[in-house]
């Protein structure tokens, strides 16, 4: 639905522009379509863990957060060896089976997940997310095993989307203390609980200013 009225602001533009002028339009025409950041569970996933996500991003940015339907895990991404889920696949498949009218798409899933870390072949990983892209994946797996309370499964869960949908922003790793997109290094937990939870200013320089716009 939503996407069939973006589509249709089009025509409507063009009529507004021949009769008003730029100017006068420019000056009326609502603000840009809202960018959609969709939620996808892979599997069963807690709600709990979906609205803490969706709370995070809604904390930070400017847009709406959708959780969409559940799907299942794709089985072309399971790597039996050891029982878990190769991220880089699921984001492959992301980008073949995108949810409609998603601006950044935010996988989510209480499945171990794992990908190829330089000579490694298969490490396990909390999330994974394409630079600039439009895809990112993460796991509850790493939290639920580690955190002895509720609420610190949820802000490393909350600190991992929040990294992960960093790199979809066009973040690479980085080295201020404290940042978000610090780089893990392995330790999933330890990164997570010395971030912050929010970008630095050198992350936040990267953006296209469309999209600087967009954080709070
Ligand atoms: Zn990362
Ligand atoms: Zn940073």
């Amino acid at each position: 639905m939503r996407a069939q009225h973006l589509r249709g602001l089009g025509p409507l533009f063009a009529v507004a522009v021949l009769l008003g002028g730029v100017l006068a339009v420019a000056a009326e025409a609502p603000a840009s379509p809202e960018r959609v950041v969709a939620i996808v569970p892979l599997g069963r996933v807690k709600q709990e863990y979906l609205e803490r996500i969706a709370q995070e991003l809604q904390a930070r940015m400017n847009v709406r957060v959708r959780i969409d339907a559940r799907r299942e895990l794709p089985k072309a991404a399971y790597y039996a060896p050891r029982r878990r889920w190769r991220a880089e696949r699921i984001l492959d498949w992301l980008d073949e089976t995108p949810p409609e009218g998603a601006w950044k798409v935010i996988a989510v899933t209480e499945a171990e997940l794992s990908t190829t870390k330089g000579k490694i072949p298969d490490w396990g990983i909390a999330g994974l997310g394409t630079i600039g892209g439009r895809n990112c994946v993460l796991s509850a797996y790493l939290y639920k095993k580690h955190s002895r309370t509720k609420e610190a499964l949820l802000r490393r869960l909350g600190d991992v989307a929040v990294h992960e949908f960093g790199h979809t922003l066009g973040f690479p790793h980085c080295e201020v203390k404290g940042c978000v997109m610090s780089d893990a290094k392995g330790k999933a937990i330890k990164s997570a609980d010395e971030s912050t939870g929010h970008y630095c200013a050198t992350c936040l320089g990267l953006l296209a200013p469309e999209d600087r716009a967009l954080v709070k």
